[in-house]
């Protein structure tokens, strides 16, 4: 990242200094502008509220973290997601110690140790949480430890695991589904347990709760947690249109190739 911890605020200062405010201070001091090249202790706030408007992050619920080499950058527990400021974020080492607490009494995300998984099994570049009610309905719908579905367009937008091979449009995209329990904390078992078990797969589903989504870098974590959530809707739609998602159709009787 091009910028320094200290860094963060300087655009606000420069323009208090020299009472102008130059484009690229005024681009990283807008909320509502993501841009590539954002520090985490931006992004976060900016893509949590994103996830809130979304509804994956509603009643302080869901969270997100990003990884920058050695540093994990990750969201406050039990915060207004919508509202976090970059100051308030948690910086942790590899091994997701916290190195550098918020001045302000708060308290590193529940999720900490679930997002580690994504770290340390699949090398991820970010992790999110999700509480989007897809998710939620999704894992009522699919009785058991798998999510399917195949024949998507939107399917392609995910990959392999940690490869760079992308989901074809007819394979079968499975997610495994964990179950639920009291404290956040204590899914990290399970949820390893089902990564272990699905290697391919970049997204745990946690049934009657959410989903934990990673990729290798932001803007993949990011596009395929989009790709997620669209599946998991449609799919739900299908369900209650008397369709099964994990069919591959036969003839649909569309226009083809001519012979
Ligand atoms: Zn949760």
């Amino acid at each position: 990242m091009q910028f320094a911890e200290t860094d963060i605020n300087n655009g606000e200062k420069r323009k208090l200094e020299n009472g102008t405010e130059d484009l690229v201070s005024k681009k990283r001091n807008n909320r509502d502008v993501i841009s590539y090249n954002d520090h985490p202790k931006l992004l976060i706030p900016k893509l949590c509220k994103l996830m809130y408007d979304l509804g994956w992050a509603t009643g302080t619920g869901g969270g997100m973290s990003i990884r920058d080499g050695s540093k994990i950058y990750m969201a406050p527990s039990g915060v207004q997601k919508e509202m976090i400021q970059p100051e308030e974020v948690f910086l942790c080492n590899s091994t997701g110690e916290v190195v550098e607490s918020p001045e302000k009494k708060l308290k590193l995300t529940e999720c900490a140790p679930l997002f580690m998984n994504a770290y340390t099994m699949r090398n991820a570049g970010a992790v999110l949480h999700s509480h989007s009610k897809f998710a939620n309905l999704v894992s009522l719908l699919f009785k058991g430890p798998e999510f399917k579905i195949t024949h998507q367009e939107m399917q392609k937008g995910i990959k392999k695991g940690s490869t760079t091979n992308p989901f074809k449009y007819n394979d079968m995209l499975i997610v495994p589904i964990i179950e639920n329990v009291c404290h956040e904390r204590e899914l990290t078992n399970r949820m390893r347990r089902a990564m272990e078990m699905y290697p391919e797969t970049n997204a745990v589903i946690v049934r009657r709760h959410g989903v934990y989504i990673w990729g290798s870098t932001w803007q993949a974590a990011k596009s395929q947690a989009e790709c997620y959530h669209y599946l998991f809707e449609i799919a739900i739609e299908m369900k209650r249109l008397g369709l099964n998602p994990d069919q591959p159709p036969g003839n649909e009787g569309g226009i083809t190739d001519a012979d």
